[in-house]
């Protein structure tokens, strides 16, 4: 069954989040638990927090990902910023137990002079940190790679998933796929994506996917965001991979942007057109 929906917003509590899904004519989605720029504690209230689980279970949305805020650095070698990143997380954690979502999504981070080998291992050594609760799952997402962000290749996710201790699963992002170097533009571009992740990673631990498109090049490590098949992915592309066997029982998570009077709806109804048989 296709489960496609997108990132909603929180505001005026989490519960809101549900009913923006169902305008969107979504089935699964993401939030943040609070602003996803400043160090901030989820404080969810309550009574929210059940409507959430009430109101999701009823109209059978999910799965449900919290999408750590853009701060948290596993990869750091300062010591300040990779505490404030293990607190930040664990809030996370307990955020996505108290809403019975299933999901904690997080970027590797940047390792700003500590090296590919040195940031995974403090990546990994951070999230060995963690407590993490029964029925939630930590997913690293793939990274459109800039700078010394880690998670552009492949093998920097099996990586972590090496030298942790956690159960960790991941996240593919498209746009950052392709900006990384991945072509996903046709048929049998998407067919080599895949199999690679599958040599690398394993289709088995692919979670959820955030199912962009992109404004900027494969192999330009520039992540921009576009309309499903209106970027250099494009029609062909997208087609493809929302077909692909890998890839049919996988959320789709929208993170699309709001421009051209075309919003979320939008691309989740573009998403139904593109996916054959639904
Ligand atoms: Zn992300
Ligand atoms: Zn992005």
């Amino acid at each position: 069954m296709l489960r496609v929906g997108a990132h909603t917003s929180i505001a005026g509590g989490v519960h809101n989040a549900v009913d923006e899904q169902l305008e969107y004519e979504g089935n699964c989605g993401q939030i943040f638990s609070h602003s996803p720029q400043v160090w901030q504690d989820p404080n969810l209230d309550p009574d929210n927090a059940a409507q959430f689980r009430d109101s999701s279970a009823e109209a059978d949305v999910g799965p449900w990902v919290i999408h750590s805020s853009y701060l948290v650095n596993l990869c750091t070698p300062k010591d300040d910023l990779r505490q404030k990143s293990i607190d930040s997380m664990q809030a996370e954690l307990d955020a996505a137990d108290q809403l019975d979502i299933g999901y904690v999504n997080v970027h590797l981070g940047a390792h700003t002079g500590a090296g590919v080998e040195g940031g995974l291992d403090n990546a990994a050594s951070a999230l060995d940190e963690l407590d993490v609760p029964d029925g939630v799952t930590i997913l690293v997402e793939s990274d459109a790679g800039s700078g010394t962000k880690l998670g552009g290749e492949f093998e920097h996710l099996a990586g972590v998933r090496k030298r942790t201790d956690q159960d960790i699963e991941f996240c593919l992002d498209t746009a950052h796929a392709f900006a990384a170097g991945y072509d996903l533009s046709t048929p049998e571009a998407v067919d080599d994506t895949l199999a690679e992740f599958d040599d690398v990673v394993g289709l088995e631990d692919l979670a959820c996917v955030h199912l962009n498109d992109s404004k900027h090049d494969c192999g330009t490590n520039k992540d921009e965001h576009a309309h499903v098949g209106e970027g250099l992915i494009g029609d062909d592309g997208m087609r493809a991979f929302v077909n692909h066997d890998a890839i049919r029982d996988v959320p789709l998570v929208l993170e699309t942007p709001t421009e051209d009077g075309r919003g979320f709806a939008w691309n989740v109804e573009r998403v139904k057109e593109l996916r054959e048989d639904e």
